[in-house]
């Protein structure tokens, strides 16, 4: 009976954490200031925080940054945010989905941001294509995902864990991996557990390619199917693509143009393979 009255109070002051919104709030002063410390903000910078939450990170960003733009998506957790930080001169609070969020325009007058986050893992990975596309005005991100992911992300080539976000994420940014932090210092507690990494987003492309579009649909139709051979899945790339190899001699003559064996799997492949295979399609 207490535990059910303490759990009532508790949830009479705070919005109850919404699972489809990826809530799980940091509640260890430790990993915290860890993350803080990591990330480093400084009093002549904008900095941007995805999914704010209930302040944990923000406190600790906004004695430290010149400027912190939250961007949340949950409409319960504005009025406590307001009622936290609303008096403080260097915050503001967007209410926005981060998937839909123009970056560029939510920082403004500031040109460049770097971006701070415990991210909702249930969109992690479409955030991090749109961080990704939005590298103009973004320069850094230090994040937290689940640990399977930035293992993926960061996998290098023939490990079985490389797919289309590790060549992008290589393609556009240096990542190093930072600490892993146990379910246990969150509430509530999720399944798995998470490892904070730094993405430095690259103002250029690592590789050469004149058509970066073009690129990414050669990298997608070449994972399509993860268990088939390059050869294969280039055979039954989408229709565009597909006309375009053709142009250029089919599939089999543009692998052999891009030096690349027929037999490989496009786990195999460098970022370098596939700027080969991008110029010989074009
Ligand atoms: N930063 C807080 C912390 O560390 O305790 C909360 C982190 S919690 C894992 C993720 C946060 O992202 C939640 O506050 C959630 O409401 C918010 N969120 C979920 N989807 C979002 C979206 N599409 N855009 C912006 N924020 C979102």
């Amino acid at each position: 009976m207490k535990k059910r009255s303490a759990e009532f109070q508790s949830s009479s002051i705070l919005p109850r954490s919404k699972k489809s919104l990826g809530q799980n709030f940091l509640a260890d002063e430790r990993v915290i200031a860890r993350i803080i410390d990591a990330f480093a903000p400084q009093p002549d910078e904008t900095v941007v925080e995805i999914g704010p939450g209930r302040g944990a990170l923000t406190s600790h960003l906004i004695e430290r940054a010149g400027r912190v733009v939250a961007v949340e998506f949950d409409r319960d957790l504005v009025p406590l945010l307001k009622e936290k930080f609303g008096a403080r001169d260097n915050f503001s609070l967007v209410h926005a989905d981060a998937l839909a969020l123009d970056f560029c325009e939510a920082i403004s007058p500031a040109s460049r941001a770097r971006v701070v986050a415990n991210l909702p893992y249930y969109i992690s990975t479409a955030i991090l294509q749109k961080l990704i596309e939005e590298r103009v005005c973004l320069t850094e991100m230090v994040l937290m995902l689940q640990r399977e992911v930035v293992e993926r992300i960061t996998a290098r080539p023939a490990s079985g864990e490389r797919g289309y976000l590790s060549v992008l994420v290589e393609a556009y940014s240096e990542a190093e991996t930072l600490f892993d932090v146990t379910p246990a210092v969150f509430r509530p507690q999720p399944k798995v557990w998470s490892t904070v990494v730094r993405l430095r987003l690259r103002e250029k492309l690592k590789i050469e390619v004149e058509d970066e579009k073009l690129l990414w649909s050669i990298v997608s139709a070449g994972f399509a199917q993860r268990r088939k051979t390059i050869l294969n899945n280039l055979r039954h790339a989408p229709e565009a693509l597909s006309a375009a190899i053709g142009r250029a001699g089919g599939p089999g003559v543009v692998l052999e143009a891009a030096s690349i064996e027929a037999s490989r799997r496009a786990e195999t492949l460098t970022l370098e393979e596939w700027a080969r295979l991008s110029r010989a399609i074009q």
